[in-house]
């Protein structure tokens, strides 16, 4: 049994880092997951050949896999960037600029990150590192346009990539990110990546802690066109969910954080029902499945609205 499907990116955070069990991953764990993708065929590329692939709007191979590493942890340097030269395998930082320039102790130097260059590409976090849905929108530029123009003094070139801080945004805040040159722009939700996804809103799934590979690499992307919600709803209302499928089925999966999973009906590759559930966070995930299929949509209530 093949367990191949779209491309999945990974991301990663800390390394060996037994301080922060939660978003570490142990050097026996990496080595496991890599020896995994290794034997069963799959292949890992830069994010920059998927990105490509996207632009060209070709299918993207079935046992591609693109490997991430949000903040420039130190730990990365210490136990990390061994064991991916061992493999060579290519992959992608995105940093967290204000702590590099600040040398905060737990994150790399400007001379490290060059050095871990050789096989990876550094991309950008922003400079300070802000929950960016609750940043108004004239800081949230200077916070870009501050971190933008250290990056490149010290690294020498304009990162392509950008990854949010916290895997968080909004509507408003994917506007603001785009308007700075990116090519793509990376998410935290889980899924795959075909060549309908939107290059600036790729799912991502985090290896951390304890995860389960093969759980990730089952799923494929499911074409659905989000109708409504579009974005964290009114009074905190989920009232309606409308989605069109590119595909036929008689029911689908729905997830909303809190709720967990239930099954409804899909008429003529549509789904529309009314919810009426009332969110229970700030951060919320619907989820919609069908078969391996999945798509997500984050609800974040953005403190300055759509602007
Ligand atoms: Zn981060």
């Amino acid at each position: 049994m093949t367990l191949w499907s779209d491309a999945h990116i990974f991301v990663y955070h800390r390394f060996g880092d037994s301080r922060h069990p939660t978003t570490s991953t142990s050097k026996e764990e990496l080595v496991k997951e890599f020896e995994y993708f290794k034997s069963n065929g799959y292949e890992v590329v830069s994010l920059g050949t998927l990105v490509e692939k996207l632009k060209k709007q070709e299918p993207i191979p079935d046992n591609w896999i693109v490997l991430t590493i949000d903040d420039n942890y130190k730990s990365f340097y210490q136990n990390g960037f061994e064991i991916f030269k061992r493999y060579n395998y290519p992959f992608s930082m995105f940093v967290y600029v204000e702590a590099t320039q600040k040398r905060y102790p737990d994150y790399m130097s400007w001379e490290e990150l060059k050095e871990i260059s050789s096989l990876g590409s550094l991309e950008y976090h922003s400079y300070s590192h802000p929950h960016m849905t609750y940043t108004d929108s004239k800081k949230l530029r200077e916070d870009f346009k501050k971190g933008l123009k250290i990056f490149k003094k010290y690294l020498g070139f304009m990162p392509k990539y950008f990854s949010y801080p916290y895997g968080e945004y909004s509507k408003r805040v994917k506007d603001i990110s785009k308007e700075f040159g990116f090519e793509a722009i990376i998410n935290q939700n889980m899924g795959a990546v075909s060549k309908k996804s939107d290059i600036f809103d790729l799912d991502r799934s985090a290896l951390v802690g304890k995860t389960n590979l093969k759980y990730y690499l089952k799923f494929r992307y499911l074409d659905a066109k989000w109708i409504e919600p579009k974005g964290y709803p009114k009074n905190d209302i989920l009232k309606t969910l409308h989605v069109k499928l590119n595909k036929e089925a008689n029911s689908a999966g729905l997830y909303i954080s809190g709720y967990g999973w239930q099954k409804i009906p899909v008429r003529k590759n549509e789904i529309k029902t009314t919810l009426n559930k009332k969110l229970q966070k700030a951060r919320n995930r619907v989820i919609l499945s069908v078969n391996n299929e999945i798509s997500t949509k984050l609800l974040i209530k953005d403190k300055y609205g759509t602007k």
